[in-house]
């Protein structure tokens, strides 16, 4: 049985389940609590990740993965007490999101290569908890000098180690296809590669194309309305369904249970669906609505997060 690193150890592919394929814990600016402590109240935020974990398995829901990078914040430690206290599971990360730190710009693709290496064999941030996917991002800036070395180094980290990628795109901007000419120079296999965030587009042209290459596409911004209307993103998964493409689409939310980027009552205000349990809650209804079937369903919550860790081999 093939195995994935979650962040409380080796878990059979078997074991995943109903897999939420791109959310996150916490997102914080790195530096803000280690410097100005007092915004950040650390057992109070415990609770509150372990209770709304625990609500959303009991909706069903096994597995999150978790797709903070060191540049959101990642906090290791907590998100592996946070998975022990709610019981769920939980995939970190490595990789790299759009805030590249200024430590890489004079280093070479490969040594941060080796770096992201280091988290999936070895363990994150001085910890055995081992990361079970690699991210990269590329959003309305386009394919910057230092993004694109994010996107060369996953896809390196990659054929070393075999663990899928996802990643974080600006979908009006059609990112996507930048990223998979990228990955394709650097001879990565795109249909082990989630190109996320293609649900905020309802472009089914654009949406294609990126099929057409091979890769899964997320549609993984459940309840983020600022994008993409609820409903639009419920016809567009329906219609690409119905084109036959069940098979190539993982549903998620791209939601947390902290984040410092706004204050949390303005994300409430703006987003009231943003949160874990919209899909199991509402989505899924909605879905089946609109014609999709509990096969095409079970394919993109259960059987394609499966298919994507189970593609494991080095290359
Ligand atoms: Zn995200």
């Amino acid at each position: 049985m093939p195995v994935v690193n979650a962040v409380t150890g080796p878990l059979d592919t078997g074991e995943l389940g109903f897999t939420l394929m791109h959310e996150h814990v916490l997102v914080k600016s790195p530096g803000v609590v280690e410097n100005f402590p007092s915004v950040w109240d650390h057992d109070a935020e415990m609770d509150r990740a372990a209770a709304k974990l625990r609500d959303v398995a009991a909706r069903g829901v096994k597995t999150i993965v978790d797709c903070t990078t060191a540049d959101l914040g990642r906090d290791i430690q907590f998100v592996a007490e946070v998975a022990r206290r709610s019981g769920i599971q939980i995939i970190a990360c490595t990789g790299m999101y759009i805030d590249v730190p200024r430590y890489f710009y004079g280093r070479s693709v490969d040594a941060m290569a080796e770096l992201f290496v280091g988290e999936i064999r070895d363990g994150i941030a001085g910890s055995d908890i081992k990361a079970g996917i690699i991210k990269c991002a590329t959003d309305a800036e386009g394919m910057t000098v230092q993004v694109e070395k994010v996107v060369r180094a996953c896809a390196r980290a990659h054929r070393i180690t075999g663990v899928p990628i996802t990643t974080h795109t600006f979908a009006a901007g059609e990112m996507g296809t930048r990223q998979q000419d990228i990955l394709a120079e650097e001879g990565v296999d795109l249909s082990r590669v989630i190109i996320g965030h293609s649900g905020d587009s309802k472009d089914t042209e654009y949406l294609l194309r990126l099929l057409a290459q091979g890769s899964y596409i997320g549609m993984d911004r459940f309840g983020v309305v600022m994008f993409l209307p609820t409903a639009e993103r419920v016809a567009t998964v329906a219609r690409l369904c119905r084109m036959g493409h069940a098979d190539r689409m993982i549903l998620s939310h791209d939601a947390n249970s902290y984040i410092d980027w706004h204050e949390r009552w303005m994300i409430e205000q703006i987003a009231p669906d943003w949160h874990y349990n919209f899909i199991p809650d509402t989505v899924i209804p909605a879905l089946r609505e609109a014609g999709v079937t509990d096969e095409q369903i079970r394919q993109m919550t259960i059987d394609n997060p499966r298919r994507i860790f189970e593609q494991c081999e080095p290359y």
